[in-house]
């Protein structure tokens, strides 16, 4: 079994504000070397409101269920917010889910500044059953602000964990606000609320795991680090990912993606596809140079750990 527990999904372009489709696009066209109307292009045709090109993307990559998470850039520019509610697409994302009820789950996205952060709160966890609560400082707030302090009792009151991007982000949102040290004094906080911090701080994951050692509520997945393969670095991936298990401990590591859909890189490859191959097929050379996994902790990263943390059916 194979749950990938941080996912996003996009019935339209007015999902985001444009400002975010933009920045997306030129990155992935500099990463890609596609001219930016290429890349443009290719992202209204993933655009999915259905949820069976998710669906189609689970099935070649082999992968069982996926957490998809909204998540709410609103705020970010000033003047700019979605075209449709954040409410609204919250419940859209929902009925996407809900068409395949035995393969997705709901993650609510918010932000705490807006006004009725906690009336969206409750909206997302109660009615539409939200298994998360997806949160991203990267638009102009720290996740130890007390402004957020309301969301994270009732998370904890109703044990729903809370997600974090963390590591860096693209512009004009900051990466200020996702280091991993901003998370710690709400982990200590909250010692009894389920932190879960997506990307395990990428390039910050030292500092990252310098934190969750203390706070024992912080769970991390690796999701986008791909690249070290596409570098050469493979061996260096594994390693790693060894020593973020034995750092973090093997039951707090959990399998995800952040897919959006299919993505570029400068060969084209199929990202989804080689990311899970990636950690389901681990290569002899891996086990040859004396990096090897058991298989309870695999049990645990593929799926034990996210049931236990988002209380999974
Ligand atoms: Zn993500």
């Amino acid at each position: 079994m194979i749950i990938d527990a941080h996912t996003h999904l996009f019935g339209s372009k007015d999902w985001w504000p444009q400002w975010v489709w933009d920045a997306v696009s030129s990155i992935q066209a500099a990463r890609s070397g596609k001219p930016v109307e290429f890349m443009a292009r290719h992202r209204d045709e993933s655009f999915d409101s259905t949820g069976n090109i998710a669906i189609a993307n689970m099935d070649r990559a082999g992968v069982d269920k996926a957490v998809v998470c909204v998540v709410d850039l609103g705020l970010a520019v000033p003047g700019e917010d979605t075209k449709i509610s954040i409410e609204e697409i919250n419940r859209l994302t929902c009925e996407i889910v809900k068409k395949h009820p035995d393969r997705l789950y709901f993650s609510v996205g918010v932000d705490p500044r807006r006004r009725n952060a906690l009336e969206i709160l409750e909206m997302g966890v109660k009615e539409l059953g939200a298994k998360t609560v997806k949160l991203y400082p990267a638009t102009g707030w720290s996740p130890s602000d007390r402004i957020a302090y309301p969301l994270y009792e009732r998370c904890a009151d109703w044990g729903v964990p809370v997600n974090f991007h963390t590591g860096p982000v693209f512009g004009p949102m900051k990466s200020k606000f996702t280091h991993p040290l901003l998370l710690d004094e709400l982990a200590s906080d909250f010692p009894d609320l389920g932190i879960y911090c997506t990307h395990c701080g990428h390039g910050s994951y030292m500092e990252m795991l310098a934190i969750a050692r203390a706070r024992t509520n912080i769970f991390c997945d690796m999701a986008a680090w791909l690249a070290w393969f596409y570098s050469g670095e493979g061996l260096e991936f594994y390693r790693t990912w060894r020593y973020i298990t034995n750092m973090l401990g093997a039951g707090r590591m959990l399998f995800a993606s952040d897919q959006t859909g299919p993505k570029f890189t400068p060969e084209l490859k199929d990202e989804y596809v080689d990311w899970v191959t990636a950690v389901t097929q681990i290569p002899d050379w891996v086990r040859d140079a004396g990096i090897t996994f058991s298989q309870e902790e695999l049990e645990g990263y593929f799926s034990k750990n996210a049931i236990r943390l988002l209380k999974l059916d």
